[in-house]
């Protein structure tokens, strides 16, 4: 099935076929490891998580799909400084070297970030690479050696920075990311690795040492600048060492189309002579209860917040999916709990397919036209609401206990098929509860206070069942145990 998606670069929705006929080629913008996953950065791994999982299933296609780890840039560097507050004693002793303090600091918090990731349904064995950023320093400094040959970049106080107004006279700046002519500050230099489109300006792609800070020896036509890689030169240099340009999607958030991506772009044109990425696809922010997250507002969450307060990571991964990416999400805690209960509800009915037809189960399914329904919404820019609404639809019109023997296995491999996209539900029958004799014998002696009307008895045994983890549940002749 044809698989449509928005791409930023050609503001359409356009249908997706990959440039080398085969494999998907997908580059996404990995974490900055100096803190905790918050609910936005997990968005944006879940949205490229039903990317690569939609073209998969529903495309058919082979996947190859790289993520970097941003190990070096101003917030790592700051967090593993010397005397920084940010260090923490599991991330072993600071040394007096500060490059193996940014790696031991960064080791940290990329554990971290992978663990979350497993939480919420993204196993490492998903990529085909994790690049840190540090591992590719050489493949950095020869992609601005190039950008300097090319004459697309000059040294200034130790440090390179691109020559934009020389780039602008090639090519546009500018294709994600409106940009107003008059914001172009010509001869200004910006050293940050953000910056505002208010002032663009010439952008940074080597930054000189400075003391105490990490730092790679560089040596550029024959002169010594020892440094470190700006930001967005890292994830030129990986995305072409590992997937070759262009490639087929690139994806990040919103806020990372300007000034990350554009400079992207830049930079792989001036120094590789092409394209980064024929598909350039975006997710949209996340709120928390109707607002932009932020501690100055009390709704700034990562997943081990939540996680702390009790709330399933699959739920949270499932509520995600209760928007189309491209739309704002807004993250209430009321409609997580729906989402849990909603999750609940396709589980049982997974469920009770696996249990026995009865006299009554003579409805068959048209598993083909579901499925067919299912996908065209997968399909049409991964409207994740649109399959689930179909979904849920199917599951008000049909019980389970209804549905013809004949159909089961091939609804069951519809919903798996769900579930290898959406990736929260088992497909199997419900577990045995295997009730422990010892509560068995509970039971039955409780039975047995209650019908000789020894109710203190009764209550002490009720006390006890429900310690070991079980309802007893008292009908007129006869009582049943249940899991609470
Ligand atoms: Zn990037």
């Amino acid at each position: 099935m044809t698989i449509r998606l928005y791409n930023t670069l050609t503001k359409r929705t356009e249908p997706f076929v990959p440039l080398d006929g085969k494999a998907v080629r997908i580059y996404s913008c990995g974490p900055t490891v100096y803190n905790f996953a918050h609910l936005g950065n997990l968005r944006a791994f879940l949205f490229t998580d039903i990317l690569q999982r939609v073209l998969r299933v529903v495309g058919g296609y082979n996947v190859r799909w790289v993520m970097n780890i941003t190990d070096v840039d101003d917030k790592t560097i700051l967090g593993s400084a010397l005397c920084s507050q940010t260090w923490l004693p599991e991330m072993g002793g600071q040394t007096s070297d500060a490059n193996a303090n940014l790696r031991l600091f960064t080791d940290y918090y990329s554990k971290a970030f992978f663990d979350d990731l497993a939480a919420i349904g993204i196993q490492k064995s998903d990529f085909v690479a994790i690049p840190r950023a540090t591992d590719y320093i050489a493949e950095m400094q020869d992609l601005i050696r190039r950008i300097f040959d090319a004459g697309f970049a000059y040294i200034s106080e130790g440090s390179i920075y691109f020559n934009l107004n020389e780039w602008r006279k090639h090519a546009k700046y500018g294709r994600l990311f409106t940009i107003d002519a008059e914001n172009f500050q010509q001869g200004v230099r910006i050293d940050a690795d953000e910056y505002d489109r208010e002032s663009v300006s010439d952008f940074v792609l080597w930054k000189a040492r400075k003391d105490g800070e990490p730092y790679w020896d560089f040596d550029i036509n024959g002169v010594s600048l020892p440094g470190r890689p700006g930001w967005h030169i890292e994830c030129s240099a990986m995305g072409q060492s590992l997937l070759g340009l262009p490639f087929d999607i690139h994806t990040g958030g919103v806020d990372l189309r300007f000034p990350h991506h554009e400079d992207e772009i830049a930079q792989s044109m001036a120094g590789y002579g092409c394209e980064t990425s024929n598909f350039w696809c975006h997710n949209e922010f996340l709120e928390v209860e109707g607002r932009k997250m932020s501690k100055r507002f009390g709704n700034f969450f990562t997943l081990r917040d939540l996680m702390n307060r009790g709330l399933e990571a699959l739920d949270i991964r499932f509520a995600m999916m209760s928007a189309q990416y491209n739309s704002v999400l807004n993250f209430t805690f009321f409609g997580i709990e729906s989402a849990a209960k909603a999750r609940r509800r396709v589980q049982e009915f997974i469920y009770d397919l696996h249990e026995p037809p009865t006299a009554e189960s003579n409805t068959v399914v048209n598993t083909e036209e579901l499925q067919e329904q299912l996908y065209s919404a997968l399909a049409d820019n991964l409207h994740t609401p649109k399959a689930l609404e179909r979904l849920f639809a199917f599951m008000n019109e049909n019980r389970p206990i209804n549905i013809a023997a004949s159909s089961r296995n091939a609804l069951l491999g519809v919903f798996g098929k769900m579930n290898d996209i959406f990736a929260v539900w088992e497909i199997k029958p419900r577990p045995s509860r295997e009730i422990p004799e010892k509560v068995k014998i509970l039971a039955e002696r409780r039975w047995q206070a209650k019908k000789e009307r020894n109710f203190a008895e009764a209550d002490a045994l009720r006390a006890e069942i429900t310690l070991a983890g079980y309802a007893m549940k008292d009908g007129k002749d006869s009582y049943t145990l249940e899991n609470i």
